[in-house]
């Protein structure tokens, strides 16, 4: 049998067929020696092949593979085991909620979510919520802001969970594939999935591994089934989208706008920064790349000069 794994508790797996039915999984215990580093070997969003175990309780059965992932997001364990925990995957869309206030989402964070979506390789679109309360000097702000990220390839729609303003056309995004929704607290998260699907709550509460309890703290995915053929996965632990390693010289490559210049740059591993020649640099004087995105370009980098410090004097 095939399906897809809805939810885990960490030994348990709901997984559901292409037909809708339901089975409780277990793995095999291979599973958990090859995936030595993670916790959880399988995760919310895999396709996975089980049987179905006989003479015991009825829909039961275990999982025997795995099917290669189109892309998987991950979370790192805070303590010193530095383990990574495989949360979600194939994941088509991750929504990032934006409003201008209240909370406020600053450039900088929307460029670091990009980054993370772009080296997870899972497609990003931006949605401007609130546009309701709006002034027309916000209202500006959100128009230059949807213009900033369009030209460089991500989708923007300004919205309102309230009035219900553009809701469709998230709908309509969100149609056959699988979602999931990221942003600050207060953005409208709950609002916004109330709106596309009325009676759905999602949860926000962690929820602790009982066996890794003290060292540990897993928060587990859920996959839900939206009444118009879409998909949402419910992630309490990515609410900020995790920040994945990402070498200095890679940093470059999941700005697309800078990706695509790099080949013109004189040199070719061109970190952007002092280098003569400099096709993004260049770009930059002339206006055509945002200084607010080369500024959190910047950051990202110093930030991971940070990290491989620290990481170098605690080992
Ligand atoms: P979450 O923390 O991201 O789940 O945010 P909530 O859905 O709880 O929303 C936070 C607050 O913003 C609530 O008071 C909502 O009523 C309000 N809110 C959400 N969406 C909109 C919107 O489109 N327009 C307005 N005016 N308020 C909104
Ligand atoms: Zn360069």
């Amino acid at each position: 049998m095939t399906g897809t794994v809805y939810k885990s508790t960490g030994s348990w797996y709901t997984v559901k067929t292409d037909n809708g039915k339901v089975y409780e999984c277990r793995i095999k215990g291979k599973f958990r020696i090859k995936g030595i580093k993670n916790t959880n070997p399988v995760s919310v969003g895999d396709r996975v092949g089980f049987s179905v175990e006989k003479n015991t309780e009825e829909n039961r059965g275990i999982i025997e593979r795995i099917e290669e992932r189109t892309n998987y997001i991950i979370r790192k364990s805070v303590n010193l085991s530095k383990q990574t925990h495989i949360i979600a995957s194939n994941i088509d869309t991750v929504f990032l909620i934006i409003t201008l206030n209240n909370p406020p989402t600053f450039p900088a964070f929307i460029d670091r979510f990009l980054v993370t979506a772009e080296a997870y390789g899972i497609k990003a679109v931006l949605l401007f919520n609130k546009i309701d309360v709006y002034d027309e000097e916000e209202l500006l702000e959100v128009k230059y802001l949807a213009a900033l990220y369009r030209k460089i390839g991500y989708e923007c729609i300004g919205i309102s969970a309230k009035t219900g303003k553009n809701i469709a056309k998230v709908k309509n995004l969100m149609k056959d594939k699988v979602s999931v929704f990221s942003g600050h607290s207060g953005v409208g998260k709950s609002t916004l999935v109330n709106a596309i699907e009325p009676g759905l709550s999602l949860k926000t509460a962690e929820i602790s591994d009982q066996h890794q309890q003290g060292q540990h703290t897993t928060t587990f995915a859920e996959m839900f089934d939206l009444s118009f053929g879409a998909r949402i996965i419910d992630t309490p632990g990515i609410k900020g989208f995790g920040v994945v390693d990402i070498e200095k010289e890679e940093l470059g490559d999941y700005f697309p706008e800078f990706f695509e210049l790099k080949p013109m740059c004189k040199f070719n591993n061109c970190l952007h920064i002092n280098e003569p020649k400099c096709a993004v640099k260049e770009a930059l004087e002339r206006e055509e790349i945002a200084w607010s995105r080369y500024k959190s370009y910047l950051q990202i980098l110093e930030g991971e000069e940070e990290h491989y410090r620290k990481n170098n004097y605690s080992e």
